[in-house]
């Protein structure tokens, strides 16, 4: 890393700690890997002219997910960055222009790795935040070239279709209703859900 690619981390990286609440470990792994993402997708004005070029996927719902949202701009309720929660350390980023996604993980074995770039001395906290802003891309990632299919119903923009459930007659956006054995149904209609109405129409 050159001086002026670690000014731009530091720069990134105090904003996204600020957005997120709290300095930590698992958001310098999602800045590295939101900004290498963006990188290798070749995007280089995110938040501007090609602010609606992108779209991110995070495959956790912890806290590299924040820095993702910081430093992409994507954000789930413009639909442009999607949650697969598979628990894994990793996030692809695509150019909904060129259509080039690539996919990043960090590996388990980094946790092991990473021990030889934290500084000897201070606090845990800042010795694992130091670690993984000192360890050289390669060593904290592996990148994958991807192809990415999105259904017409998960992008941007208005919601394609508005449907009453014939069941408990609530409405459901971008035909994610159901259809059982000729009835129109929501996904809480048909799975159950993940809730129990315990008293309906409570006093407001
Ligand atoms: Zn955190
Ligand atoms: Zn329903």
């Amino acid at each position: 890393m050159n001086k002026f690619e670690r000014a731009e981390l530091d720069h990134q990286l105090e904003k996204a700690f600020t957005f997120h609440g709290k300095p930590c470990g698992g958001t310098v792994i999602g800045v590295r890997m939101a900004m290498l993402g963006l990188k290798l997708i070749g995007i280089t004005d995110p938040k501007g002219t090609q602010r609606k070029d992108i779209m991110a996927v995070a495959e956790n719902d912890r806290c590299s997910i924040d820095a993702i949202q910081h430093v992409t701009g994507c954000k789930v309720a413009a639909r442009a960055l999607k949650l697969k929660d598979y628990g894994k350390v990793a996030a692809t980023f695509v150019n909904l222009k060129t259509g080039k996604a690539v996919r990043i993980v960090c590996p388990e074995e980094t946790r092991q790795i990473v021990e030889k770039y934290k500084p000897a001395e201070g606090e845990k906290k800042d010795r694992t935040i130091a670690g993984y802003k000192n360890i050289p891309l390669n060593e904290l990632f592996y990148a994958q070239e991807v192809s990415v299919a999105f259904d017409e119903d998960d992008m941007p923009g208005h919601a394609k279709s508005r449907i009453k459930c014939s069941r408990c007659g609530e409405w459901v956006s971008d035909h994610r209703e159901r259809d059982v054995n000729g009835e129109t149904l929501c996904t809480t209609c048909v799975e159950g859900g993940y809730y129990k109405v315990v008293k309906d129409r409570i006093p407001l």
